[in-house]
């Protein structure tokens, strides 16, 4: 047996076997079985070997054709607004506005009478007109009825013309099209919220949508969050509507409601914990929001609290002046081990990953994206910044932390499109970006489960199939060592185990 047991004496609850088995242990990445009790990870090595945990009281569970794996941590989705978009029209996959038109005429006819119609996801760069739809093409749709259409990215949103006038702003010339940008804040208060029907809907189809997908812990990253956020999320979980354990950032904006409180990084239980604090920065016509020095500021005082913080830095300057501001901050206030996060980082070039490396950073990447949206990037991204774009095997190959997340829903939760991305280096259309990134698929795997632990500092019980570690699995159909790269994203999850209870089964769908 090539693993320490942790105590000889006890049985095992749950017992798989028969399967391909990558326990993303460095040392001993392969094993043919896994004995699982009290929620734990009790003992892995061969089927011989783990004969002495079993008794009449253990299932066992073959696995023969499949794959086990540890269950993939998404560091990065907004699960609430992931949820709303179930009460509205699906427009990610409208390719021109006609079909967006269409898209929302449904919902039309589905929204109860005096509720906005609601539609999620388009992109204006996948739409035949190349542009972005306007209050006339939604006026088309209906003039009596408010409607709201949000971009992908939540960073644009267009009115109809009913809309902009419930929400005040009909005269303002400044949206005479209808679109607005970068006017999120503005939208919540202007638009009346979900109902909580609704929202709850939405919250248990999400809980569900993970498990389907082997997402068995995942940080919610909404920059909006109060402590108010993580009460409901304690609320979905111990009303059984979210099953994977959720790390929960806190929006810098509430950073002190989490000083008043007293709470202490990381603190909660195994199912809620507080996350990173998050800060946001933009970059709009060559102006960042916040400036270079409120950005250190803020960083700083996350920092001197012992938080961990999370800035969303895309474009290079934003990540240059992130990286200036947690290099500023370490150095004034050293702390071991601070693994702050930059989330994106999608534009980084050489002089950053010394900062990186240095400051014990992490870069929390989004790999699907390159599959959803490389073929926008190959158009639109400017080509001597490609090199830089979304790097992973150069973070790894300097001794950077990187870790794959999906952002969901600005593109769908799909860890193992993740994974097949991370390798290929390919959009769905087949284009190649920066092909030189491309990760092995030990390295691409360790992307969505040991290094989705390492970000939320809990390298030591979760993302690998080891004794001692909570037992939360995937199990997919089909041999992942055996499916070629591009493949990778059709395999099947079959089952998603969750502290040692199958929480997900494809045979009960
Ligand atoms: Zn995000």
């Amino acid at each position: 047996m090539f693993f320490v047991l942790m105590s000889s004496s006890v049985t095992a609850d749950l017992f798989l076997y028969g399967g391909h088995i990558l326990t993303l242990d460095p040392y001993h990445p392969q094993a043919e079985a896994v004995a699982i009790a009290d929620g734990k990870i009790l003992a892995v090595g061969s089927v011989s070997e783990l004969q002495p945990f079993l008794s009449s009281h253990t299932e066992r569970l073959s696995c023969v054709g499949q794959t086990v794996l540890p269950g993939f941590i998404d560091p990065h989705l907004h699960l609430l607004s992931w949820a709303s978009r179930y009460s509205g029209a699906d427009a990610s996959t409208a390719r021109s506005i006609p079909e967006l038109q269409l898209a929302l005429q449904q919902q039309l006819t589905r929204a109860s009478a005096n509720a906005w119609v609601r539609g999620y996801g388009y992109d204006e760069f996948l739409l035949a007109e190349k542009r972005h739809p306007t209050k006339h093409d939604l006026d088309a749709v209906t003039r009596e009825r408010p409607i709201l259409l949000r971009h992908r990215t939540g960073h644009a949103a267009v009115l109809n013309s009913r809309a902009l006038e419930l929400a005040g702003i009909e005269h303002d010339s400044a949206f005479s099209e209808g679109v607005l940008f970068e006017m999120e804040p503005f939208l919540r208060t202007a638009v009346p919220q979900l109902s909580a029907d609704a929202l709850e809907d939405g919250v248990r189809r999400v809980g569900q949508e993970l498990l389907h997908q082997g997402v068995t812990s995942f940080h919610d990253a909404s920059a909006g969050n109060t402590l108010e956020d993580l009460a409901l999320f304690q609320r979905f979980h111990s009303e059984s509507m979210v099953a994977s354990r959720a790390t929960v950032m806190i929006g810098i904006n509430a950073f002190s409601q989490v000083l008043e409180a007293s709470l202490s990084p990381f603190s909660g239980d195994d199912w809620v914990r507080l996350g990173s604090i998050k800060i946001m920065v933009h970059e709009s016509r060559g102006l960042l929001s916040p400036s270079p020095e409120e950005l250190a500021e803020m960083i700083e005082r996350v920092h001197r609290h012992g938080f961990q913080v999370a800035v969303h830095a895309v474009e290079e300057a934003p990540v240059c002046i992130a990286l200036d501001g947690i290099a500023r901050a370490v150095q004034r206030w050293p702390r071991p081990d601070p693994r702050h996060r930059l989330e994106h980082c999608s534009i980084c070039p050489p002089p950053f990953l010394d900062i990186l490396r240095d400051t014990g950073s992490i870069v929390v990447t989004q790999p699907g994206f390159l599959h959803f949206y490389g073929e926008k990037y190959a158009a639109e991204v400017p080509q001597d910044l490609h090199p830089w774009l979304y790097r992973t095997k150069s973070f790894l190959d300097c001794g950077i932390h990187v870790a794959g997340s999906s952002d969901c829903p600005i593109a769908p939760l799909a860890p193992l499109l993740g994974i097949q991305a991370a390798m290929t280096r390919r959009a769905s259309s087949g284009a190649s970006l920066n092909p030189e990134e491309a990760l092995d698929l030990s390295s691409a795997l360790a992307l969505f489960t040991t290094a989705g632990a390492w970000v939320g500092f809990e390298e030591t019980t979760k993302g690998r199939i080891a004794p001692g570690f909570a037992a939360d699995l995937v199990i997919l159909d089909g041999e992942v060592l055996r499916i070629p790269p591009q493949d990778i994203g059709t395999m099947q999850v079959a089952k998603t185990i969750i502290g040692g209870k199958v929480v997900w089964s494809k045979a009960l769908e």
